[in-house]
């Protein structure tokens, strides 16, 4: 079969044929239908050879939806032709943290070598994708695959961080979107589906803040050195109950530290690796700094039911498994509206 693979650190994705994966006792096969291109994916292709931490060549792909094409000796409640998505931060299934249906905070995961498909194991963008145990998907029912799997991660990972700030999050409050691209745009819906909050989505491109004001931010603010100045003007000096950063950069924690108001929680999601400091003095007092990894299984569910509901609109580009590099090309030069999907199929 086809899949995306990287082979060389540093070099781009490439095309290349691998053997058909068979599913042993307990997996599952599936027909990708489609595969979301994530920007941590790019940051992976970024690292340096030392410390590199999964094995190469890895097939890319950590948002997945298909139809089951096989089942291995044992699995049930899973019938042939079943259109499914795949929870991506696969756990062992049975520690404590597994246990609260937490795999994304497994224990054991380390010291048991488990990884997530596209970061350690093979992918999603292939034409057929090995999944682990059949708790690890959840049915489509009804929704479009190309609208939904974005949601395993895109969706997923905004729900995740803005469902523990939800208290903070009352009439009168206001929720601050630092990067409104393929997370950003969905967790400016998410606040608006679930939160009476004013949405004040900021981007470096007029091009991002025109998406973020279409898919329904009150307020679109350049992120600048002038960003922060102009969330306090907004929210009348007071700074914001609650900060999602999406990209993680110097420049854009910085900000989100800024315009934190007394008692805010700031949310460092993206990936860019800076540092906010915390300290007595150093932010408005009591704000809470966190930084999660992806969601729960029960939250990829609900999820997947807001959506269902049609409270979430993803802006999708798609690409065929051939045209996946420039899908990566297209994200890296930040030309791609909302999420990039390849169609290994397609
Ligand atoms: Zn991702
Ligand atoms: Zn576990």
């Amino acid at each position: 079969m086809k899949a995306l693979q990287y082979r060389t650190i540093g070099a781009p994705p490439e095309v290349v044929g691998v053997p058909d994966p068979e599913p042993g006792p307990g997996q599952v096969l599936l027909k990708v239908t489609a595969a979301g291109v994530c920007h941590s994916d790019i940051a992976v292709m970024s690292w340096p050879t030392e410390g590199f931490p999964y094995e190469l060549p890895l097939t890319l792909g950590h948002e997945g939806v298909g139809t089951v094409a096989a089942l291995g000796a044992g699995v049930t409640g899973l019938r042939e032709g079943d259109a499914v998505a795949v929870y991506g931060p696969w756990g062992c299934g049975t520690c404590a943290k597994c246990a609260e249906g937490k795999e994304n905070y497994c224990l054991r995961a380390g010291e048991l070598g488990i990884h997530p498909p596209g970061l350690g194991r093979p992918g999603s963008m292939a034409e057929y994708l090995l999944v682990d145990d059949a708790r690890h998907l959840v049915p489509l029912d009804g929704l479009d695959p190309v609208a939904a799997v974005p949601l395993t991660d895109a969706g997923l990972t905004p729900y995740h961080a803005i469902k523990q700030s939800l208290p903070k999050l009352g009439p009168g409050s206001t929720a601050v979107v630092i990067g409104s691209g393929g997370l950003g745009h969905v967790a400016i819906q998410l606040l608006r589906a679930l939160t009476p909050a004013r949405v004040v989505a900021l981007d470096v491109s007029e091009e991002k803040l025109r998406l973020a004001r279409e898919v329904g931010a009150h307020e679109a603010v350049l992120s600048d050195a002038r960003a922060a100045a102009a969330v306090r003007e907004i929210t009348g000096g007071l700074g914001a109950e609650a900060v999602f950063d999406f990209v993680g950069v110097e420049p854009t924690v910085k900000t989100a530290g800024a315009v934190a108001a007394v008692e805010a929680d700031v949310t460092l999601v993206g990936i860019g690796g800076a540092a906010l400091p915390v300290g007595f003095g150093l932010l408005p007092f009591e704000v809470s700094v966190k930084a999660p990894y992806w969601g729960t299984r029960a939250e990829l569910i609900e999820v997947l039911a807001l959506a269902r509901s049609g409270a979430l609109s993803v802006h999708t580009e798609t690409f065929s498994l051939d045209e996946a590099p420039l899908a990566y090309e297209r994200l890296h030069a930040g030309a791609v509206d909302g999420r990039a999907v390849v169609l290994p199929h397609g």
